[in-house]
């Protein structure tokens, strides 16, 4: 047990936060002291010099002191140490774990596109590669590094032993191709490079002909093949046009869903596009899909810091939204499962976010990559979470496995799959990261 000083300038919610969330993977306790004679550990803006047999984190002093104001928002460019690692806050470790974790920026800048989301285009931070890289994974490093060097002895704790995790997600957006038949035979003639009769005619006599729906059955046999497992997230209430692609009553979800059960595979809620910031319409959904949901995915991946993670927070043991639509990467920092803190309340939400890292139509949308250099960007992705056993959460659309995503389902989506089999990465659903947590008491 070691004990830690925060001083009185500083938010303390937010820092035993983040202290909480750096030492979740470190193999010692710790306790917030109120003076800094028993302190092993001193974070503080004024630094008394007398106190050199401590270890002292200088905290930044413009930071704490503008707190969730505009002012505290830093600017670019951001400061790097001798590592070349980048300092979201100055040279502040605390503030800049904080500072990721929390989605301080997300929070500070306003700015959203069309469906209220905060995009990666929109960040301060971009010509920093402050999202490109797991940074607080490197912090918790330097604090081990830290703590050895002054005969304090540590190491990290890995969820997975040695290796890594990858959470393999699905949200199940649309599954018919041909849902409607005036419609379809319509479109089959004013895009037949598209659409076309003939498996239309298939798709409506067997409905795994359709090749949206039979991407179920190509995700699964994929992981099968693998020997790993998928988690699919289902919506249960559509609320607009944008979310209305079936009912999850339709005789064909609940064959997919009971399929996907039987694999021992996981079901979640993809929550619908006005779910994100309404308590009651996100129980409802919830509620749709039985008792035994633990954790899932906002549509869209629409999120707000102000509201999203209280109602998460209520109704779920995890969430696994928190990607940028339109960057690979690490929107929090980290490639490890954390709690949320909700900057609106000053407090931790007690869910855990297991993060997402690529996405399918970040890939070939909004980066507008093609396949070689989008397998060869997320496979240095894969080795970031190696290097620091973290989890690999993949969320690759069953809508996506077919006609123009053919070539990505076999020349990205499968080998990113087996180069993670190669890597030793271990598979797990919601529920299995979570009685993982539990079980090591992380
Ligand atoms: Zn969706």
């Amino acid at each position: 047990m070691i004990n830690i000083y925060i001083g009185s300038d500083i938010n303390l919610n937010s820092a035993v936060y983040t202290f909480e969330e750096l030492f979740r993977y470190i193999d010692i306790n710790f306790r917030i002291v109120n003076s800094t004679d028993d302190a092993h550990i001193i974070y503080d803006i004024s630094i008394n010099k007398t106190q050199s047999q401590k270890i002292i984190i200088e905290a930044n002093f413009s930071f704490w002191k503008n707190y969730l104001e505009e002012e505290s928002m830093p600017h670019s460019p951001l400061g790097k140490d001798e590592s070349n690692n980048t300092y979201a806050i100055s040279n502040d470790i605390i503030a800049s774990a904080f500072f990721l974790l929390s989605g301080y920026e997300e929070y500070i800048n306003t700015r959203r596109d069309r469906f209220d989301r905060f995009l990666y285009q929109y960040s301060l931070y971009k010509d920093d590669n402050l999202y490109n890289n797991p940074l607080v994974d490197t912090y918790r490093d330097s604090i081990v590094l830290l703590l050895n060097d002054n005969g304090i002895k540590c190491s990290k704790v890995n969820i997975w032993s040695d290796k890594a995790g990858i959470f393999l997600t699905h949200d199940v957006d649309g599954i018919y191709k041909y849902r409607y038949i005036i419609p379809s035979i319509i479109k089959s003639i004013l895009k037949p490079s598209k659409f076309n009769i003939i498996e239309l005619v298939q798709s409506k006599s067997d409905i795994e002909k359709d090749p949206y729906y039979h991407g179920f059955y190509k995700i699964i046999q994929t992981s099968l093949n693998l020997g790993f497992k998928s988690t699919f997230f289902f919506i249960t209430n559509p609320t607009c046009k944008l979310d209305n692609f079936y009912h999850i009553h339709d005789k064909n979800i609940v064959n997919a869903i009971n399929l996907i059960l039987n694999y021992d595979f996981e079901v979640g809620i993809h929550g619908s596009l006005k779910s994100y910031d309404n308590d009651k319409q996100f129980l409802f959904e919830k509620s749709l899909l039985g008792k035994n949901v633990l954790g899932g995915r906002q549509h869209y991946l629409k999120y707000t810091c102000s509201r999203t993670p209280k109602i998460h927070g209520e109704h779920l043991c995890y969430d696994s939204t928190l990607g940028f639509p339109d960057m690979i990467g690490f929107r929090r920092g980290t490639c490890m499962p954390f709690k949320v803190f909700d900057l609106e309340n000053n407090t931790t939400i007690d869910i855990f976010e297991f993060p997402l890292l690529v996405m399918d139509q970040t890939l070939k949308g909004y980066m507008n990559l093609n396949t070689s250099v989008a397998y060869q960007m997320v496979f240095e992705i894969l080795q970031k979470v190696e290097k620091y056993h973290g989890l690999f959460t993949f969320l690759w659309h069953p809508g996506n496995c077919s006609d123009e995503w053919d070539e990505w389902f076999n020349d990205v989506y499968i080998p990113i799959l087996k180069s993670a089999k190669s890597m030793g990465f271990q598979s797990v659903t919601g529920a299995d990261l979570l009685s993982k947590i539990i079980n090591k008491s992380i």
